[in-house]
């Protein structure tokens, strides 16, 4: 194991809680992980900072917000200067701190996966969609700002599309292209430090591989990216989210588990589909083995296996779901309306929800689903749903879902403060 000059308080090695007491720590800090060699925190972002003779490496920028205080600790560490910036991926917290450093004339070269550009055009045409999916996503009542401006990006003036080796001071780091999140992953292994920068390849949770509001995910790739981290024997990780990771042993075995756990998912989901089940009976039967499954760091608390196994639905089929009513169906709020209707009142079925809450969850979810649908102008059925909505966030532990059922809650509430509003005026 490498002796490093950091606490044991930086490195990952167990844990409990839900995915923001893990990663958004509000800290930061720049850690020394090794000779010449910085693990910089920034709330729930990490980036690396390796100086060489040739002048500083820094693998991601962090977000846009932490920039100048991720640049003022680097600056206390070293004056070395800034040579060359990879992207490990172009999202928000990894590819969008390098003004400051620009401002203060530093002149590196940006260099990242040929997608990263794609993306970043994606961007600007899809600002406000991305603004929306992550408000929900992350539970944030405003709109978050998205950019969308040409200069808001920092365009790579090198791009690859395999591999890329460099030299930098006579030291090799190589990168290599990899799909997982996202299209246009790097990772980094700083071959003659034996360390890897792994972005969000891993970082000691279930993958976030099945996203239910985002583009398509790579399962099969992310596992392939996972074999080749832990076959390059690296002794120190360095990821874009949560704790070092270090020892030879410990990378490996957290490498390869998170892999397996990613093709039990697919062969499950594979084999469904060859069998000729529907979506639901398909996602019924999704399992992560339990001998894998007791590992904390493949805990679903981003993102759920069954998300997961229709993610790769998706790759592989279609988007029917295999209910005929489903392929062009009557408009829900006409649905609900029926339901209501049938059931012989909003209050009949509020009530049928609020009984099935804790027994069955998910069936009471779509009976106030259906009630503040059906009924939108009453307040019983907005009432239940965010009842109902509010404890199934609760008992959830993954954040993508939770994000979806406190979206829930919200649009009833504001539904209710839109009565309240029309009665007082
Ligand atoms: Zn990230």
């Amino acid at each position: 194991m490498r002796e490093g000059p950091h606490s044991t308080d930086d490195i990952d090695e167990s844990v409990g809680g839900d995915l923001f007491d893990r990663y958004f720590t509000g800290e930061h800090k720049a850690v020394k992980a090794a000779p010449r060699t910085w693990f910089i925190t920034a709330d729930y972002v990490n980036l690396a900072a390796y100086e060489t003779d040739a002048g500083l490496l820094l693998v991601d920028t962090g977000t846009a917000e932490s920039a100048e205080t991720v640049r003022e600790l680097i600056r206390k560490e070293t004056d070395a200067p800034l040579h060359t910036v990879v992207f490990t991926h172009g999202h928000l917290d990894h590819a969008f701190g390098l003004k400051p450093w620009l401002e203060a004339g530093e002149r590196p070269r940006v260099i990242a996966h040929e997608n990263v550009v794609r993306r970043f055009r994606t961007y600007m045409r899809t600002a406000p969609l991305n603004s929306h999916i992550n408000s929900v996503q992350f539970g944030i009542d405003e709109n978050i700002s998205w950019p969308h401006k040409v200069d808001e990006f920092a365009w790579p003036d090198t791009v690859y599309q395999d591999r890329l080796t460099l030299n930098l001071g006579g030291e090799r780091f190589e990168l290599y292209h990899a799909k997982g999140e996202t299209d246009d992953a790097t990772w980094v292994w700083a071959a003659d430090r034996n360390i890897v920068s792994g972005g969000d390849l891993l970082m000691g949770i279930l993958p976030n591989c099945g996203n239910p509001q985002k583009v398509q995910r790579y399962p099969e790739d992310w596992a392939d990216a996972l074999e080749a981290i832990a076959s390059v024997g690296a002794d120190l990780l360095l990821p874009g989210h949560g704790k070092l990771v270090q020892g030879a042993d410990v990378i490996r075995e957290r490498c390869l588990v998170t892999a397996a756990a990613l093709r039990a998912i697919v062969e499950q989901t594979l084999a469904g589909l060859n069998a000729g089940k529907n979506h639901e009976e398909i996602l019924a039967t999704i399992e992560v083995p339990a001998d894998l499954a007791k590992n904390w760091y493949i805990d679903p608390l981003y993102d759920r296996p069954e998300f997961i196994a229709r993610n790769i639905i998706r790759k592989y089929g279609g988007w029917w779901n295999g209910w005929s009513a489903e392929l062009m169906p009557a408009p829900m709020h006409q649905r609900a309306a029926e339901i209501v209707k049938l059931a012989g009142g909003v209050e009949a079925l509020a009530a049928r929800a609020r009984e099935l809450k804790d027994s069955d969850p998910a069936l009471a979810c779509h009976l106030a689903e259906w009630a503040a649908l059906g009924a939108p102008d009453s307040r019983e059925g907005h009432e239940c749903a965010i009842e109902v909505f509010e404890a199934r966030a609760e008992d959830e532990i993954a954040l993508m879902a939770r994000g979806i059922y406190n979206h829930a809650v919200r649009r009833s509430e504001e539904a209710l403060e839109a009565m309240d509003e029309a009665q007082s005026s």
